[in-house]
């Protein structure tokens, strides 16, 4: 497989899928650039090189249809501010306009072609599409990590017409590693923190994890399915009844890997779901019938902060509480500041995954870890241990 740090584009036409799905505001100003920034270093590495650059993406959900509201042009001066560079446009990402495009580009050019879903084609992977598409390049690097977890024209099937010249950007090659080193490669004791609303969206995730972590961390509503099920009162706090089974199986083979589980021993108990509601502290296992937990308590805090601090590997999917209120986003507070002061000891940490992202970046953790994923669903199927096609398709 090459690489693209190894790689001269000196001459060479460079066709990158980026992932600039990007967040607009009404006007279609781009209002988070964090993803366009991620791209930088590939682009940068075909440009010093003496290539040129062909971006290919796609924007929202235009279904097949060209659709003015999802037209890359609204982005293109954004694109070329956090680039630092001019990036002309083509308003057709197949055909006539863009092999014009192309061909008049030359070394240290960029071109971003418009909304590969303009054509419902892209998603279908159709093999004529992706064909059409990797005309226009002399080789493929895929850097859309995002939208890896698709088989789709632009992110998987285009590579077969690059047998030789296919790689992965920096951004893909960094999120693939970091996955590595809590996968395969990790220093133990390798810690996983999992939370979030429900066991039946992370079973699969936990389950391909037991094989290769000392310690499980589960928080968050999903963490009530597991008390109940080992007999605990937990009120009206959120649980799945049928996933309690599950819930006594996962403890069960936690047990045979010698992985230990930490659950939140006390709550914060409320009799209402709101903010302003009166908070008293429960053992988790015993929760007074009216009450629910919406948060773990100040001695799970303790807990999980000695576990977090004496581990060398952590990855964190999901919140400890319900964080969207300020009231019960403490515990979730606190897990980042105990898994930022055990990177700081060197720890690796990575973030992965959703609403811990969102979280990570609105409360300044993405600066105190070792690395936040910029793919969710991508980053969620990696560690389910499913081979992403748009990685498959790379190695292949
Ligand atoms: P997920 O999408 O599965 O990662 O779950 C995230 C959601 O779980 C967030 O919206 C949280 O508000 C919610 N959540 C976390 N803890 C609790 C809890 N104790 N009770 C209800 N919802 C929770």
């Amino acid at each position: 497989m090459k690489r693209i740090s190894d790689f001269n584009f000196s001459g060479k036409k460079a066709l990158i899928r980026v992932d600039f799905n990007v967040p607009q505001n009404e006007e279609g100003e781009v209002t988070d650039t964090t993803r366009i920034l991620a791209a930088k270093p590939t682009i940068d590495k075909v440009i010093q090189d003496g290539g040129s650059v062909i971006l290919m993406t796609h924007l929202g959900r235009p279904k097949g249809q060209k659709n003015e509201k999802y037209s890359l042009k609204a982005i293109v001066s954004t694109v070329a501010e956090v680039l630092g560079k001019e990036v002309q446009f083509a308003s057709d990402c197949i055909g006539e306009v863009a092999e014009q495009a192309v061909s008049n580009l030359k070394g240290g050019d960029i071109l971003l072609l418009e909304n590969l879903r303009f054509y419902n084609e892209e998603e279908a992977g159709n093999e004529d599409f992706a064909k059409k598409l990797a005309q226009l390049g002399d080789v493929y690097i895929n850097d859309a990590f995002g939208t890896a977890h698709r088989k789709h024209a632009s992110t998987a099937v285009v590579a077969e017409y690059f047998p030789e010249d296919k790689m992965f950007g920096f951004l893909m090659e960094k999120e693939l590693d970091a996955i590595d080193k809590v996968l395969h490669n990790g220093e133990k004791p390798v810690t996983a923190v999992i939370g979030g609303a429900k066991v039946s969206s992370k079973i699969t995730i936990i389950e391909n994890i037991l094989p290769v972590v000392d310690n499980i961390i589960i928080g968050g509503g999903m963490s009530f399915t597991f008390i109940k099920a080992q007999g605990g009162k937990i009120g009206t706090s959120l649980v799945e009844e049928d996933k309690q089974e599950l819930a006594l199986q996962i403890l069960e083979s936690a047990k045979k890997h010698n992985v230990k589980v930490y659950l939140p021993v006390d709550v914060k108990g409320v009799g209402e779901f709101s903010n302003d509601a009166e908070i008293t502290i429960y053992n988790s296992n015993e929760i007074p019938d009216d009450k629910m937990g919406l948060d773990c308590g100040p001695k799970t805090s303790e807990i999980f902060d000695e576990v977090i601090k004496s581990s060398k590997t952590i990855l964190w999917n999901g919140p400890l509480g319900v964080f969207e209120m300020s009231n019960f986003a403490v515990g979730t507070i606190n897990l980042g500041n105990s898994i930022a002061e055990a990177n700081k000891q060197g720890a690796f940490s990575l973030v992965g995954g959703g609403d811990s992202v969102a979280f990570a970046k609105q409360y300044g953790y993405d600066s105190k870890v070792s690395y936040v994923s910029t793919g969710g669903g991508a980053m969620l199927e990696s560690l389910e241990g499913r081979e992403l096609p748009g990685v498959a398709a790379i190695k292949a």
